[in-house]
């Protein structure tokens, strides 16, 4: 037995004093107690390469890796510029597990200044999840963050705002998928983040589900779906970085690696949650100017008028009309307006 035990010492020792392992995500490795900085690559295919910044952050104690991600709509700023802080301020040396931080997916849209969509391919890059290698710049990158991202973390934030053209307040997304023990885990998440307005998402196998219509899976789906629970949160709207949106947004993110025990302190969860349980997305009937009479966050009652469109001679073509009563979530910020295009979305509050 002692000899045994001579013959394992050396062994032992090297499995403590072994470095906790490498992160490597895209070009960057980051050892213990590193923070490096490198690209998720994209190869050119049907259409052009792209080279998506990351920044892997590896504490110097083990413990869970989490991924944030902002910009797949790159005009939402406020999001990206969260991100940015983020991974500037977060010292491997303060940190428990690992951060894959990726401030900017969208980078054509944030160069162009195109909302909602790639404009290499004209899709929109929180739809297309997992991807494909061989598709469009869209599904490639999708394709990437999949692989890089979502299949080396274990919870991920998603985060988005108020586009070029839309004005929003902050909330949040909470994904009800029917599985009591994960449901409850990204709760928890969600209420560590702290914005005091948060949309309930359908998820569960038979329950509708209005905001994924089309059978689209956004990046929060995905990594629900292998089972890695995740928060969506917005906050900034129609171009603007408020320091009110991003701290909303930093201060959220630091609350959840508190929550998680990867920061020291305690987090500090919303404690009244206003909880939307179902997204009415109202349209607009004709073409022409909004003009929106309502603003985020007002509660409306049905039949209200939350605006209304002129034709290009200023007459009065629509009245926009509440055709639910409820919390506007998000209302037209520009008067561009074209018939089908979204006017509002409506939450009802959970009864
Ligand atoms: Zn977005």
């Amino acid at each position: 037995m002692r000899r045994i035990l001579q013959l394992l010492a050396p062994i032992l020792l090297l499995a403590v004093a072994a470095p906790a392992a490498d992160l490597t995500v895209g070009t960057a490795t980051a050892r213990t107690g590193q923070k490096v900085t490198g690209f998720i690559q994209v190869p050119a295919g049907v259409d052009t390469a792209s080279n998506i910044p990351v920044i892997v952050i590896n504490g110097a104690r083990p413990g869970p890796t989490l991924a944030l991600v902002a910009g797949t709509h790159g005009t939402e700023y406020a999001s990206i510029l969260a991100l940015q802080k983020l991974a500037q301020s977060v010292d491997p040396a303060d940190l428990t597990g690992a951060l894959i931080v990726v401030p900017l997916v969208n980078l054509a849209s944030f160069a162009q200044k195109v909302p909602h969509l790639n404009p290499v391919d004209g899709k929109n890059m929180n739809r297309f999840f997992p991807g494909k290698a061989d598709g469009t710049q869209t599904e490639r990158a999708s394709w990437a963050i999949a692989q890089q991202v979502v299949e080396k973390c274990d919870y991920l934030i998603d985060l988005h705002g108020g586009d070029l053209d839309e004005n929003l307040h902050q909330y949040s997304y909470w994904a009800n998928t029917g599985k009591e023990a994960f449901d409850a885990t990204s709760r928890a998440l969600v209420l560590a983040f702290g914005l005091d307005h948060v949309i309930i998402q359908d998820y569960r196998p038979n329950g509708p589900n209005p905001l994924d219509a089309g059978g689209a899976t956004s990046l929060s789906r995905y990594a629900e779906r292998l089972g890695k629970p995740a928060v969506v949160a917005e906050a900034g709207h129609a171009g603007t970085t408020h320091s009110e949106d991003i701290d909303a947004l930093f201060h959220g993110s630091l609350s959840v690696m508190r929550h998680l025990k990867m920061l020291a302190g305690a987090s500090s969860p919303v404690e009244h949650p206003l909880w939307i349980a179902r997204i009415t997305v109202m349209t607009s009937e004709q073409t022409g100017v909004f003009y929106p009479l309502a603003a985020p966050e007002a509660y409306v009652k049905q039949g209200m008028r939350i605006g209304y469109v002129t034709d290009f001679f200023g007459t009065k073509v629509w009245d926009a009309f509440a055709p639910v009563s409820g919390v506007i979530v998000y209302i037209g910020a520009v008067p561009s307006m074209v018939k089908g295009n979204t006017v509002a979305y409506i939450g009802e509050l959970q009864p």
